[in-house]
């Protein structure tokens, strides 16, 4: 399995002008996801900071990305790479806050 076959499992519209560019060629992902998917590298990391077990923030985190991709998606305005970047690595720092809420709960159950 070659990596471009493995990045294709991975759900993106892969639009390239929505895309973050490398020496002018686009990565395989969008700038969002590329920061989505990249923010999971910190997941290790938030264990240990106190605020990451907030479930009502993880999903407060979710909201900027939200509001930029319906907003953009409804054709109300265009977003740009910067807050596709910004978003992304919010919502993904978001769903690592879920993931160690929902470790968090399944410790206390299995407890
Ligand atoms: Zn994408």
């Amino acid at each position: 399995m070659s990596k471009g076959d493995l990045l294709s499992i991975i759900p993106c519209h892969r639009r390239p002008e929505r895309s973050l560019k490398i020496k002018g060629r686009p990565l395989v992902l969008c700038a969002r996801c590329t920061a989505i998917y990249g923010s999971y590298i910190l997941l290790p990391f938030l264990y240990f900071v106190p605020l990451v077990h907030n479930l009502f923030l993880a999903l407060f985190l979710q909201l900027p990305m939200l509001i930029d991709g319906f907003t953009q998606k409804w054709k109300w305005r265009e977003s740009n790479n910067t807050l596709r970047v910004i978003t992304g690595l919010l919502s993904g720092i978001g769903q690592c806050m879920m993931i160690w809420y929902a470790a968090d709960l399944l410790k206390e159950l299995l407890s």
